[in-house]
């Protein structure tokens, strides 16, 4: 008896153990009491500290609130920069990543992506009237950018004699801008809209040129958790239809949502 006993308590044991080491982000999340969402914080309009009450706020903030809603759980803000999100996530210091980040197959290595949540592409933002209105004007010239970030890389491609630098954040690449250490800014053109929104005399910068690549973002999640990558897409997906996102958007982008992209949904 007193054997059979003990059988049953390593069973148990064995039982809850195996259970706690598949428990997935959702179980985790829950029982821990809050979302963990890595953002940015020096990316206006995205993530960014609010001069005023100098809390975390944006459309990326806002999208992680959004499914602390829907999880019934609130959410604590770490912050991330484009070259340490996917090794934070990778580590699971997050839960999950909204930081302005491009679902691109070669990231998809390390670290699962949600379905893409708001579409851009890059450009280049000048002072005005600077005379460059695309990357081939950059020959020989400096353009500043973002460690990490695929805009670097799209750049060099897009111009192989231009000379990227690429800095921590966007509002050091601005600031070399105006300190005429560089000619141009390059990334996403809601990020230098941003910059550019953010400055004291927004008028003397202009956004210029085509679109160069194509940015589909995408929220982070874990690596092969498939029972929170489909709750974060089917939240995005009912914030599409149940008008959450569009109202997100206005209230961030300034201007109403485009037509020219929806979202990808799903039938229930
Ligand atoms: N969306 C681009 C990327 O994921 C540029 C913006 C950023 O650096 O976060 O790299």
């Amino acid at each position: 008896m007193k054997r059979l006993t003990t059988i049953l308590a390593l069973m148990l044991t064995f039982v809850f153990c195996a259970g706690v080491a598949n428990a997935g982000k959702l179980e985790e999340i829950k029982e821990r009491g809050k979302l963990i969402c890595g953002v940015k914080d020096s990316v206006n309009l995205f993530g960014f500290i609010d001069p005023d009450t100098k809390e975390l706020t944006g459309f990326d903030v806002d999208i992680c609130k959004e499914i602390g809603k829907k999880l019934g759980v609130p959410v604590e803000f770490k912050v991330v920069s484009s070259a340490t999100r996917i090794p934070m996530l990778a580590q699971g210091s997050v839960d999950m990543l909204a930081a302005t980040m491009t679902h691109k197959h070669s990231r998809d290595e390390k670290i699962d992506f949600s379905i893409t949540y708001f579409m851009d592409g890059q450009k280049l933002l000048v002072k005005k009237g600077s005379g460059i209105n695309s990357t081939d004007d950059l020959t020989n010239q400096k353009v500043g950018t973002v460690k990490g970030s695929t805009s670097e890389k799209n750049m060099k491609n897009a111009n192989p004699k231009s000379r990227v630098i690429a800095y921590d954040e966007y509002p050091q690449a601005f600031m070399a801008l105006k300190q005429g250490k560089v000619k141009a800014v390059t990334t996403d053109s809601g990020i230098l809209a941003g910059l550019k929104a953010g400055d004291d005399n927004p008028e003397n910068w202009e956004i210029v040129g085509e679109f160069f690549s194509l940015e589909p973002y995408g929220l982070g999640v874990p690596e092969n958790d498939s029972a929170f990558r489909d709750f974060v897409n089917k939240s995005l997906q009912q914030m599409w239809l149940d008008g959450t996102y569009a109202t997100l958007f206005k209230k961030w982008m300034g201007y109403d949502l485009p037509n020219t992209w929806k979202m990808e949904i799903w039938p229930m």
